[in-house]
């Protein structure tokens, strides 16, 4: 890169390498003209000029013509760490949203500001995606959408069609919220609460009934219904029911079987005699499909469908020839004129002189957009809408069914993404959305048929394999799906490496039913996941053993709070100019009754899963908070405590108020409490998180990102969250002296942070070597074996009293 003389000196060293490696656009310019001082490659990618184009720019020429006016202000403004989002312009025309971070760094006699950009555009287009996601019901109802109503598990009206609400005679959004049951006829109320209640048991099924309902008018009206149980999809989450006014029809079937003539109504009524032949036809048959009403005298009824109909027809009115009367409804395909299809259903009442049967009476409605529209919630609620592929009911089902007629034997696999999780934060819902599409369809063509395949929600599918000779053919294919896998793909300009963790599970050794079959699988592979992910793992009985110690430990977990298993120690935290301790980390420890003292990786994760980590932390804290005033009381002096802080508790609503207990309880400074937040935990959730760490932030209380370096994040995240301290990880730490890029990782670290004004502390520092290099590109704060591993607090308080020097 050429730079400026002036901003070269700046550059030096592992911060330029850091500067021209970041992921992100950054640059730094020059807040007197706005010219750019320097630029970095990822920024020459984004925007398409060349370097030397780039440093004769002003930051200016990436704005169109309507922002100048407030990209000028901005770029002059001096507050430090301003946030904003553009859309700037790139070499070639194109348009992208990016969010820019502007902080002033120092350098001499220049006032440079350095510029971290990212480009939102993807981000944006998701969030988008989100909201038509929304909008998904209104696809899946297609010509129904006019006619939808979406009531809630309790029957509250969420939405309602404009034209419903019309046709209710209410105003738009007039009935929203209102209970749904108050506009039935009371007659009516039971039958209908009966079908809500069956089908709210069965998700992804429609039921249809017909009832009356109250306009604002005061006049009833009969509906026909459609209801579907959508609660489960995430795009819908309501009952959707499908509404349509049959009131007239209604009063032509009264009519009907009165032996009226009914006059006045869009159905399709007709005469037939005893051999099925038309003698006559109301001129609503053109409409409906195609023919004059003159057309029809002496043809067949039965003609007018499609073949395979026929027969059933003709079933259908020797019905009502044995019954003498009744009435009998039948739906089929009938063909128009045109050739199109239309579905009608038919309803029929023999006719009569005297006593002599001489053929029928009857009449025909079009139902052709409710039959289509309970067509497509039948395939939906049995697909997944992201891949198309089966669901997970759809996929038991057909399981169940090859397990029955089956003498062979069938492999089942359970397929689950290693590390999606951090595709989707990295590149976005849309692009990680993407790769499930595209590894979806590997997936199928490796198992042959669609249906044997299904995606079971986030990262995991499964298969089964019929007809298999055993365990070798099933681990084959297995292989080449990992195989599939693992091809790297790319998608909007993004590499991306996947693997994936199989379990496998054989009928009929490892289970007889399809619930077991799946269950097992899955033991399977969670245990390839422990095993180090990217391979496949055969089901045993064993791991029925496993999972039965991971429950036995689970509920040791519950008791161990009452009965005080847990216990702190404390890791000494040295200033690096001083050699003071400043502070203590707080890392807890279990003493199992059984199995002895036990680290954090033994439980942690289990304990976040199961959510006992919320009541844990929340003891940590006291106790961490009781055992510092304790120090300060001995020693006199105040020192910061430390106090990791796990993503499951950052979603509890109620931790600032237990927080807030603790600081009151204990009567700890909370200006001495710092927290400590993984990277990617901060990161994960970051537009939920922010307003919590705001609000921590307003207690007083300092926050640290933990093991930083081990994410995807870069140090943009720095400038997003209202951090103090960064934790450089200490993997980076243990290789600063062996491994050239991690040491310009740790001292690149360390410069930026520096440039934000943000603590850096490096942990795990085991030799002397590392505390020099830390030293020499001064890092603020360190802990580690070299001084002090972690001790319990009476250890700790001798470790003062006996002076603390880590040097
Ligand atoms: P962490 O927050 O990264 O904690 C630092 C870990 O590094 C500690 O492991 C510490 O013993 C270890 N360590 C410190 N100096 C050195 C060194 O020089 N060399 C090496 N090799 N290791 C060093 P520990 O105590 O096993 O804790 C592991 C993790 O468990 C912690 O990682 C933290 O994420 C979690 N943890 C510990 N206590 C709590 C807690 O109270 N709440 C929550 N949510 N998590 C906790
Ligand atoms: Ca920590
Ligand atoms: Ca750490």
């Amino acid at each position: 890169m050429s730079l400026a003389p002036a901003t070269r000196r700046l550059f030096d060293g592992v911060y330029r390498t850091l500067f021209e490696q970041h992921p992100q656009p950054m640059w730094v310019y020059d807040a007197n003209d706005l010219s750019f001082l320097a630029v970095n490659a990822a920024a020459v990618r984004h925007y398409g000029y060349s370097l030397g184009e780039l440093e004769r720019m002003r930051v200016l020429d990436l704005h169109p013509a309507a922002d100048q006016d407030r990209a000028r202000m901005h770029w002059r403004d001096s507050r430090p760490a301003r946030k904003r989002t553009w859309t700037h312009l790139r070499k070639d025309g194109s348009e992208a949203e990016v969010e820019t971070t502007s902080t002033p760094i120092a350098t001499e006699g220049v006032d440079a500001r350095l510029v971290v950009a990212e480009d939102v555009t993807e981000r944006n287009r998701a969030d988008r995606a989100l909201r038509e996601s929304k909008q998904r019901y209104q696809a899946l109802v297609g010509d129904a959408y006019e006619s939808i109503c979406l009531v809630d598990a309790d029957g509250k009206i969420i939405y309602l069609a404009p034209a419903l609400h019309r046709m209710f005679g209410y105003e738009d959004d007039e009935l929203l919220g209102l209970d749904g049951f108050a506009l039935l006829h009371s007659d009516d109320v039971g039958r209908v609460e009966e079908l809500r209640r069956e089908i709210l048991s069965k998700p992804g099924t429609t039921t249809a009934f017909e009832c009356r309902a109250r306009m604002k008018t005061g006049e009833w009206r009969w509906l026909q219904g459609i209801a579907a149980n959508m609660l489960t999809d995430p795009g819908v989450r309501a009952l959707v029911l499908n509404y349509h006014d049959v009131t007239n029809r209604r009063r032509a079937e009264q009519a009907l079987r009165q032996g009226e003539q009914p006059g006045g109504i869009d159905d399709w009524i007709w005469e037939l005699d005893l051999d099925g032949r038309f003698t006559w036809s109301s001129p609503a048959v053109e409409r409906m499909i195609g023919f004059k009403a003159s057309e029809l005298v002496g043809r067949y009824f039965w003609e007018l469908y499609f073949p395979e109909s026929h027969d059933k027809v003709k079933q259908f009115f020797a019905r009502l020839v044995a019954a003498r009367s009744g009435w009998t409804e039948l739906v089929q395909r009938l063909r128009h004129k045109n050739g199109s299809e239309c579905f009608v259903e038919t309803s029929a009442v023999p006719r009569f002189d005297g006593d002599r049967m001489i053929g029928f009476r009857g009449s025909d409605r079009d139902v052709t957009s409710k039959t289509k529209f309970e067509q497509r919630i039948r395939h939906e609620s049995r697909r997944d809408p992201l891949t198309g592929l089966p669901n997970r009911i759809y996929f038991q089902e057909r399981l169940a069914t090859v397990l029955q007629r089956t003498r062979e034997q069938v492999a089942v696999l359970f397929i689950d993404l290693d590390h999606f999780k951090l595709v989707n934060d990295t590149f976005g819902h849309v692009v990680a959305d993407n790769a499930l599409q595209v590894m979806a369809s590997m997936i199928r063509s490796i198992a042959g048929a669609e249906e044997n395949v299904a995606r079971l929600g986030g990262d995991e599918f499964t298969v089964f394999v019929p007809g298999i000779s055993g365990h070798d053919e099933a681990r084959a294919v297995a292989t080449r799906l990992l195989d599939a896998l693992a091809v790297p793909l790319t998608l909007d300009g993004n590499a991306i490496h996947m693997s994936a963790s199989i379990g496998m599970s054989l009928f009929p050794v490892d289970g007889n039913t399809s619930a077991a079959l799946m269950r097992n699988a899955e033991h399977a592979m969670h245990r390839a996941k422990d095993l180090g992910r990217n391979r496949i793992q055969h089901f045993t009985p064993a791991m029925r053993e496993e999972q039965a110690r991971r429950l036995a430990l689970e509920s040791d977990l519950r008791r161990a709070l009452a009965n005080r298993e847990f216990l702190l120690h404390y890791q000494p935290l040295y200033d690096a100019a001083t050699w003071n301790v400043v502070g203590m980390e707080a890392l807890i420890r279990w003493q199992h009754p059984t199995r002895g003292l036990l680290q954090p990786d033994e439980f942690i994760a289990l304990a976040e899963r199961t959510g006992a980590i919320v009541p844990i932390g929340a003891w940590a804290l006291h106790r961490a908070c009781s055992d510092l005033m304790h120090c300060r009381k001995v020693t006199g002096r105040d020192l910061r405590v430390a106090v990791n802080l796990s993503a499951r508790q950052l979603q509890e609503p109620e931790l600032l108020d237990a927080i807030r207990d603790v600081v009151r309880d204990t009567g700890v400074d909370a200006r001495l409490i710092e927290f400590e937040i993984t990277e990617s935990v901060a990161m994960q959730n970051a537009e939920a998180t922010l307003p919590t760490l705001r609000a921590l932030k307003d207690m007083g209380v300092s926050l640290a990102v933990d093991d930083f370096g081990t994410g995807y994040s870069s140090l943009v995240y720095l400038t997003r969250f209202p951090i103090d301290t960064v934790k450089v990880d200490r993997q980076f730490v243990g290789n600063v002296m062996t491994d050239s890029s991690a040491a310009a990782v740790v001292g690149a670290v360390v410069a930026l942070a520096r440039s934000l004004s943000l603590k850096t502390v490096a942990e795990g520092v085991e030799t002397a070597e590392q505390r020099d290099f830390l030293s020499r590109h001064h890092c603020t704060e360190m802990q580690g074996y070299l001084f002090s591993r972690p001790i319990h607090i009476d250890a700790f308080l001798r470790l003062m009293r006996d002076g603390d020097k880590g040097r």
